[in-house]
């Protein structure tokens, strides 16, 4: 780890998972090879993106895909899409949206500091529901027809967080969202493992997808991936790309972005500040790839052993789920005690104040075990 005692910053261990504070995980020898590979050329942008579609389009079941970095920048772009269309006037003018469709419908219960991305572009977000399930006070969350009573002509999508406890269904959101032509973007930014999740929110019929590639797909750590509609995927990465050129001299590969559909060449546009280079793109499509083709059942099996190694030093006790994790007992001055200790521990604390900590084996390396368990057991954890 030289690299980083050149630069005076201390490692960790990751025991926490795939978070961005954290810098995320490993990348697979075979990811920074490519990245390394795709490093030494130079290529035409639009033209590796369009490559990256075809990936993408591959393996989620969406008619297109764009490399984005982060499943945030997703959502920006994703909704600059919903907004501005194929539009080159209404790209160029935002955030700045009067007279455009500007509002975002969201279920109260769904609402998170990811939105800023969302908000970014100029929009309002509409929320619906009240969430007193989680108050103790009431045991249901928003419904499809509260939905659909938000939508009016302002609406330029309706945003969606999926995750084990988003209500209603997606299929339902979908539904209301379609009858008034409003398109749905889904922030499935964590929601992989399972692998058929990659397909699952598509075929649900959301019009927009975006997942994180920092997370369990194991890319780099400012890669995303946003999938979906074509017309909107065109409208995404025609707000990203840097379009410094001329009409004539502009031949972008046509599966990805159809000319004729365009009044002119957009100027840099609002999506431009989420720029991914050629390495990240490569990186990301190599680790999709590998994560795919390493399928659910290894994935597990892999993560098992290492929480029953740790299992075994520590007295722990194995939670599966769509992560098996070690929980031990432990407070949030320990998770402190750890993050200061040498080397330093990062843990998932999530479930400090209930006096549990859990070991999460996502961004850990065999040779993390040892190190891990000897700290652990000097804290007499
Ligand atoms: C992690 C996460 C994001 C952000 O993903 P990045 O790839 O880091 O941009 C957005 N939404 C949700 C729900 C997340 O868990």
């Amino acid at each position: 780890m030289g690299i980083y005692e050149d630069l005076n910053v201390r490692t960790l261990i990751n025991a926490k998972g795939p978070s961005t504070r954290v810098s995320g995980g490993y990348l697979a020898p075979e990811v920074l090879a490519a990245m390394a590979k795709a490093g030494s050329a130079c290529v035409d942008m639009a033209e590796l993106q369009a490559a990256a579609s075809l990936t993408i389009a591959d393996i989620t079941g969406a008619e297109a895909g764009i490399v984005t970095s982060g499943a945030a920048a997703g959502l920006l772009v994703g909704t600059a899409a919903c907004v501005a269309g194929l539009d080159p006037v209404k790209m160029a003018r935002l955030p700045d949206t009067r007279g455009m469709k500007n509002e975002v419908v969201m279920i109260r219960s769904q609402r998170n500091f990811y939105d800023h991305a969302v908000r970014t572009v100029g929009v309002r977000i509409r929320e619906v529901g009240l969430p007193d399930r989680f108050a103790g006070a009431g045991v249901r969350d928003a419904e499809g027809w509260e939905i659909a009573g938000a939508i009016t002509d302002k609406t330029a999508a309706v945003v969606y967080v999926a995750g084990a406890s988003s209500r209603p269904a997606l299929e339902d959101v979908v539904r209301v969202a379609h009858q008034r032509e409003v398109p749905v973007i889904v922030d499935a930014a964590a929601q992989l493992p399972p692998t058929s999740n990659l397909r699952a929110f598509i075929e649900a019929g959301a019009d927009l997808v975006c997942f994180s590639g920092g997370k369990a797909i194991g890319g780099p750590q400012g890669s995303g991936i946003l999938c979906g509609r074509r017309d909107l995927i065109m409208s995404a990465i025609l707000q990203m790309l840097d379009l410094d050129i001329e009409w004539e001299q502009w031949w972008p590969p046509a599966r990805l972005i159809d000319k004729d559909r365009l009044a002119g060449v957009p100027q840099h546009g609002i999506g431009r500040a989420c720029k991914v280079g050629k390495e990240t793109i490569v990186g990301l499509l190599v680790a999709l790839k590998r994560f795919a083709a390493e399928g659910d059942e290894n994935r597990r099996l892999r993560w098992h052993w290492m929480v029953s190694r740790l299992a075994d030093w520590t007295g722990g006790e194995i939670v599966d789920g769509r992560v098996p994790k070690l929980v031990i007992k432990g407070t949030m001055e320990d998770c402190i005690a750890l993050q200061q200790g040498e080397p330093a521990v990062q843990v998932d604390s999530a479930a400090a104040a209930q006096g549990m900590l859990f070991i999460n084996p996502m961004c850990l390396r065999e040779e993390d075990i040892e190190p891990l368990c000897a700290r652990l057991k000097e804290l007499g954890l």
